[in-house]
């Protein structure tokens, strides 16, 4: 056997390349564009939550932390979420700290989907489920969003159903379309699954970045719902410290303690003083309620930026994303615009097929404003030129 062929791997993932935000960052970098992609604030994080981790650190919280996660930041987020959900979580066996929500969400999708079974996703759609479930031997049920608006057909969720579904996986608010669902389309899903063995996969890790006075409808506070839901958020989002990876999966009993079997041996725990950090910060509720109003007035910035230029700007209700039709600027594929935008002009953005399985092209990027005023400012006076 010649050394090629003892090294010949049969992919388990042979669709899957890059993902596009490493691309799109990697590119911005290349060219000097300014980065408007991949999602992440360009701003650092609270400077209490530097001196908290590193005063754990000297403190000698630098071991496993408990397998759950931090007792402490478990009751904290219990009461968090009692207190604006309604949602009543046993710390002990009903709440797991995760290395971001990413891990949160393979490790649900690895615990309960069996092969064969069939998983609803909603597209577009963020790039880590279908791989999730892909490996899990299960197979993506996709429906599209309504376009536009980027709401749920509900008739299009029962005809997607079948005695294999086994699960929905459900995120709001949305990436990539900012859109959020209302307390209708949750009494639209616990029609739909009451009696049935499906579990629901809810990825609300833009929870607190919902705008216009809206309320967030978590699943975690739906009565019915939360009896058969994963409900997966971060930290990263909220405290703008994406690169901490550290979220949570808030589950009932039963489905915790399969979640965890699995999780104990994806990663364990996750960094123990960044989890004490979080526990103390938790405490001070101004600091997450505060960010509506942060990011609502960049939403707003932005868009004030870009009045006079030929992009149309599509409604953003929730997370830090834009979207932006260019039809009226050109006629190309999505991913050979966003390329030629950050390589012609100097700003990155991500094409929106990348978020459909067939690469459905609508002629939309997404652009991140979790940026400084500045780095807003300067990457919509180069979009008023095109
Ligand atoms: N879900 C969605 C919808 C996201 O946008 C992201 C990341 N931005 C994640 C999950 C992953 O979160 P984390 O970085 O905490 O793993
Ligand atoms: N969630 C981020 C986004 O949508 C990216 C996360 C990542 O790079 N994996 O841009």
């Amino acid at each position: 056997m010649t050394e090629q062929q003892a090294l010949s791997v049969e992919s388990k993932l042979p669709g899957v390349g890059e993902t596009i935000f490493t691309t799109m960052s990697r590119l911005a970098q290349e060219h000097g564009a300014v980065n408007l992609s991949q999602g992440y604030p360009d701003f650092d994080v609270h400077p209490r939550l530097i001196e908290l981790v590193h005063a754990f650190m000297l403190q000698g919280c630098n071991q496993y932390a408990p397998m759950p996660g931090v007792g402490l930041l478990r009751e904290r987020i219990a009461a968090k979420v009692l207190r604006l959900y309604g949602g009543d979580y046993d710390p002990q066996d009903e709440i797991t700290v995760s290395a971001g929500a990413t891990e949160a969400l393979f490790a649900a999708i690895t615990a309960f989907v069996h092969p064969g079974d069939e998983v609803v996703v909603f597209e577009p759609a963020y790039d880590a489920y279908v791989p999730a479930v892909r490996l899990a031997g299960g197979r993506p049920v996709f429906v599209p969003l309504t376009w536009p608006g980027c709401g749920i057909d509900w008739e299009a969720v029962k005809c997607a159903l079948s005695p294999r579904t086994r699960m929905i996986i459900l995120n709001t608010p949305h990436n990539p379309t900012g859109a959020v669902l209302e307390p209708s389309d949750l009494e639209h899903l616990a029609e739909l699954v009451e009696g049935s063995r499906i579990i629901l996969l809810s990825d609300e890790v833009y929870e607190h970045i919902i705008f216009d006075n809206r309320r967030h409808a978590s699943l975690a506070g739906h009565p019915e719902l939360r009896r058969r839901s994963c409900v997966v958020s971060s930290f990263g989002k909220t405290y703008h410290a994406t690169g901490w990876k550290t979220g949570y999966c808030l589950a009932p009993r039963a489905l915790t303690a399969e979640f965890r079997k699995v999780h104990q041996y994806l990663t364990f725990a996750p960094v123990t003083p960044i989890q004490h950090a979080y526990a103390e910060i938790l405490a001070e509720p101004a600091l997450y309620e505060g960010l509506r109003a942060f990011y609502q007035r960049k939403r707003d910035l932005f868009a004030g930026l870009l009045e006079t230029s030929r992009l149309r700007l599509l409604e953003c209700r929730g997370t830090y994303f834009q979207l932006a039709d260019y039809a009226a600027v050109s006629d190309e594929p999505d991913t050979v615009f966003a390329r030629r935008l950050i390589t012609e002009h100097g700003v990155a953005a991500i094409p929106t097929s990348v978020f459909f399985h067939d690469g459905s092209d609508r002629h939309v990027v997404r652009f991140c404003f979790a940026k400084q005023d500045t780095t807003l400012t300067q990457g919509a006076g180069i979009l008023c030129r095109l």
